[in-house]
């Protein structure tokens, strides 16, 4: 049984690897595409509260979050999966994301515990989910409610290989999620993690991983969002809130902008091809146009101050992180990399350098492009 899962798996993956190269090969011409996927919808409500219900606040973030996006970034390519309340299926959602290419994928949640969990009242917090296989009970319990959507799909057995949202043994395929998004899923979810915190007040639940169907179907990287607890009624309260909901539509709009400025292709690439076009004469021309729409194709690097380096995840609240501005980490050689600020200039990040050394001596500044280290 476990082999035969295993080589659906393996199918899938080899198929995602297809389309996703595929994508490589005419992205230079494309815009960044950020495609949002609020959770639900239709006759699937999500959890529900006393004032609301899931399907209702993850629409109306994700429309606040596109609105900001469309205005600071208007070249940005905004795909919903779903942006009227409507039931979509997990797949459904997955084929709208991989058909429009994207670039980044942001699912939308909000998040419960059970009827009979004592801390229902007072459980809390916002914690941010890159796929992978769950390292505690409580992430495979988040993944299992999300998965469970499957349900309401006639034969949903066969549709989804015969993956079972209810057994805990069908999760260990996510422990084979070794692609190349892994490193982006992880950095963008540090960010919104640390926004969510910052800019929309929330408790941190921290970054975590586990199993969630949508974010193994999809060929880019992905993160999956739970805002706060429904069933808690002061957070409830918040999350009902027009205050509450462009908080949190804020924090994830400075996240991508902090991702995005990483991450986003200039158009210099088209504008190389068209006057190769114009032009067309020598083949040193052409050569030339081609490095550079390569070149081009790639983030600026930013300098950043890097001060702290971790072999685990830190909470937000980790004393070793206080006292330091706009903290944001990247992975590296299995370790944690902790950098404060994102400067376009070395002068300017040498300034933010002076700072951080009051607290942190031993800082240095770093070159990051495409969130790696160069
Ligand atoms: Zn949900």
């Amino acid at each position: 049984m476990l082999k035969t899962v295993l080589f659906r798996v393996l199918t899938v993956v080899v198929a995602l690897y297809g389309a996703a190269g595929v994508a490589v090969s005419a992205q230079e011409q494309r815009p960044f595409t950020l495609v949002l996927d609020p959770g639900h919808g239709g006759k699937d409500y999500g959890c529900v509260g006393k004032l609301t219900n899931e399907k209702t606040i993850v629409l109306d973030v994700a429309r606040r979050l596109g609105k900001i996006i469309g205005k600071e970034h208007p070249e940005v390519k905004l795909e919903y999966t779903r942006d009227t309340d409507r039931y979509l299926t997990l797949q459904q959602r997955a084929d709208v994301a991989n058909s429009a290419r994207g670039d980044l994928f942001v699912s939308i949640h909000v998040n419960s515990v059970d009827k009979r969990s004592r801390n229902r009242q007072s459980v809390h917090g916002a914690s941010v989910y890159t796929l992978g296989l769950h390292k505690s009970d409580n992430n495979l319990s988040v993944a299992m409610r999300e998965n469970a959507v499957m349900e309401l799909e006639p034969d949903y057995s066969a549709k989804y290989q015969g993956f079972d949202p209810n057994s805990s043994e069908s999760y260990i395929m996510f422990e084979l999620n070794q692609n190349s998004h892994v490193a982006n899923s992880i950095e963008i979810a540090g960010s919104m993690q640390n926004e969510l915190i910052a800019t929309a007040g929330r408790a941190d639940k921290g970054v975590r991983q586990a199993g969630f169907w949508v974010l193994w179907a999809v060929a880019m990287p992905s993160v999956l969002v739970e805002l706060d607890f429904i069933c808690n009624p002061r957070m409830e309260q918040f999350l009902n809130s027009a205050d509450g909901r462009e908080k949190c539509a804020r924090a994830l709009a400075n996240a991508f902008t902090a991702y995005y400025s990483r991450h986003r292709r200039t158009d210099i690439a088209s504008k190389a091809a068209r006057s190769e076009e114009l032009s067309g004469d020598t083949v040193a021309r052409h050569t030339e146009a081609a490095t550079e729409a390569a070149d081009a194709s790639r983030a600026e690097p930013t300098y950043h101050v890097q001060f702290l380096t971790s072999g685990s995840r830190l909470q937000a609240s980790d004393r070793r992180l206080a006292g330091v501005d706009n903290v944001e980490c990247y992975h590296d050689g299995g370790l944690y990399k902790y950098y404060s600020g994102s400067f376009t200039t070395l002068s300017q990040a040498k300034k933010a350098l002076a700072k951080v050394r009051k607290k942190h001596p031993e800082a240095f500044i770093i070159k990051l492009q495409d969130g790696k280290r160069i």
